[in-house]
This record gives structure tokens, sequence and C-alpha cells, in this order.
């Protein structure tokens, strides 16, 4: 059976209307990013026509070929592992980049923006779960990263953003993303210069209403948009 892009976001966005409800939320003050990663540019395509705007992509070189052949204007985030040496070709392509966790890769999307005059919104990515397998700075060098960073004038931090350890158990997931949303008001709260804490990218297919009970701002959802990857 062909998927329903159209059906399947209006059913996400009732899920999120109703997670906002049970937690005194405005609907408003979430944002759904459609992850297209290893998704034909066709299918975007149909689920920025069923009114999507927003969409996340992975994976450097995927993004650059599908954006060529998608002339609808829609809005992208960057959201995998980011090697500086690629950054180039995300200059000036992207509303926001999710995934900075280190000074050296801030500061070559610094020069890669200052070169188009313009400043590079990102979300500093916290590895939670302190796991091995996945990128992010520790909840405790994140403060010290953030200040640095800070330093450089074509990048503007916006907020956090985690991909914590899976869980089938929702509730064993609740209390990682409700730390990311605390360490960005212990950061929020130093009042370091140029830097907001505003944006909290937690959430995907499974678990994004507890992230939005959490406080999350942006959620990233591919599976229960477009189906399965392969
Ligand atoms: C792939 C991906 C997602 C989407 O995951 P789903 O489970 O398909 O919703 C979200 N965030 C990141 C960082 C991803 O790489």
């Amino acid at each position: 059976m062909p998927i329903d892009i159209a059906t399947n976001l209006s059913t996400i966005q009732q899920r999120i209307d109703r997670a906002c409800q049970r937690s005194g939320r405005d609907p408003h003050q979430v944002a759904l990013i459609a992850v297209s990663k290893k998704k034909p540019a066709d299918l975007i395509t149909q689920a920025a026509a069923a009114g999507q705007p927003l969409f996340g992509e992975s994976y450097v070189q995927e993004f650059i070929d599908k954006q060529q052949q998608i002339s609808t204007p829609i809005r992208w985030h960057f959201i995998g592992a980011l090697q500086s040496n690629k950054v180039k070709y995300l200059r000036g392509t992207t509303e926001l980049i999710h995934s900075v966790d280190r000074y050296s890769l801030a500061k070559e999307i610094n020069k890669q923006w200052a070169s188009i005059d313009q400043t590079a919104n990102i979300l500093i990515q916290v590895n939670v779960g302190a796991e091995q397998s996945k990128a992010g700075a520790t909840a405790e060098n994140v403060e010290e990263l953030v200040r640095r960073i800070a330093t450089l004038p074509n990048v503007k931090i916006q907020g956090l953003m985690a991909l914590p350890p899976y869980d089938d158990d929702l509730e064993q997931v609740r209390p990682w993303f409700r730390q990311l949303r605390q360490l960005a008001q212990q950061i929020d709260d130093l009042h370091i210069p140029q830097v907001s804490m505003n944006t909290l990218s937690m959430g995907m297919s499974h678990d994004f209403e507890i992230a939005i009970e959490e406080g999350a701002t942006l959620i990233r959802v591919g599976t229960a948009i477009f189906g399965e990857r392969e």
C-alpha cells in the first residue's frame, strides 16, 4: 500500500496537539521537522504540497542532490553528523544545524557563513546518555563548549539537541529529555552574550510526545511520516 503522507502528517499534528494539551503548552511552540533522509525528492514534494514547510536531512551529499531536484520553496535543517570538510556544501542552504558537538566544527561553520556575510544558526548536540556510539558534547563539557563557540561572530547558538538512548519503555526516555531541558535552563541562567537557549530539539517518531511534554520546541520525525527507511 502506498503511504499516505498527508494523512500521516495530520495524525502527527493531532498527537502534537494532544501532547501540548496534556502539558499545558501552546502547539505553536512546537515545530515538526519532517526527517526525509534516505527518502526520494518526490516524497518531500508530496509532504510540502500537504502543507509541511520544514524538513531535516542527515547526509550532506544526499541533501544537496535532492535539494536540486525540488522546486517548491521549503526550509531545511541539517540534523546529521557533520564533517568539517563538508560544511562548505551546506553554506547558506540550511536554517539551522542541529549537530554541532565540537569547537573545530563551529569554527568552520563560522568561516563558511562569514564568507557570505551571514550568521549560521546552530544547536549544540549533547550526548545525554554518554553513549559511545553517539556524537555530542557531554553534559559536563557543554558549558565550556558553548562559551567558546559564543565568541565566533558568524555563528549563533540557539539551543540544544539530543538523541537519547533508545528504550521501548518511554518512561525510561523521559528523564533524558528532562535533563536536556534542565541543562538548557542552567546555561540560560549564565547569560552568556550571544547565546540563546530557546530551542530544544528532541523527540523522534517513537518518543516525540514525551519530548513535547518535557519541553521540546523542535521534534524530528521521519518514519511516522514517510514510513520505514531502507
Ligand atoms: C533519522 C533521524 C531522526 C528521525 O528518526 P525517526 O525514528 O525515523 O523518526 C531524528 N533525528 C535524527 C538525528 C535522525 O538521524
